[in-house]
């Protein structure tokens, strides 16, 4: 992976579920304490990635984003319908997070977050897509693409599932 990584720039996007304005609307906003800085980070995104770490601390992980040469910005993304994407490699020096704004601007709190969380999952835990889905027909993790037919099911009720799954390659030695 680390020789790959230096050849190959890998870029992830994720696109918008059908049911942004669905499934995932009308959740309760978390409140989230705002501390710490990260450098090359915006500043709105800030929350999240704290809430990633808190995220991980809960489960047991010491991760500090502030340490990583994880860039993040949200702009508009010129492609249509990507959420946000993560790229690294091909000699880029930092592993950059880029969340589009017109989705910023839509989402509410939680799917922002799971947005986020869904790209520090390729950046920081250098996962790749994961399209499986469970018998109802939700996906089985946020590292799906969104170009699979499943439904996103990412709310406070099934949260701790998805972090726990999210965050399984912290548990590998
Ligand atoms: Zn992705």
């Amino acid at each position: 992976m680390k020789a790959l990584e230096s050849l190959v720039l890998f870029i992830f996007l994720i696109y918008f579920g059908a049911c942004i304005d669905e499934s995932l609307e009308g959740e309760a906003t978390q409140v989230v304490p705002e501390v710490l800085s990260y450098p090359n980070v915006d500043r709105e995104l800030w929350t999240y990635f704290r809430s990633f770490e808190d995220a991980a601390a809960l489960r047991g992980f010491n991760v500090d984003l502030s340490r990583t040469n994880i860039t993040g910005e949200i702009r508009e993304i010129h492609e249509e319908n990507i959420a946000g994407t993560c790229s690294y490699g091909g000699g880029q020096p930092y592993k950059d997070v880029i969340i589009d704004l017109s989705f910023w601007n839509r989402a509410n709190s939680l799917y922002r977050e799971y947005i986020v969380f869904h790209e520090l999952g390729h950046c920081f835990l250098f996962r790749s897509h994961h399209e499986a889905c469970f018998a109802n027909g939700t996906y089985e993790s946020i590292m799906r693409s969104g170009n699979g037919n499943c439904r996103d099911n990412y709310r406070l009720s099934t949260r701790d599932y998805y972090l726990d799954e999210l965050l399984t390659p912290l548990e590998r030695p």
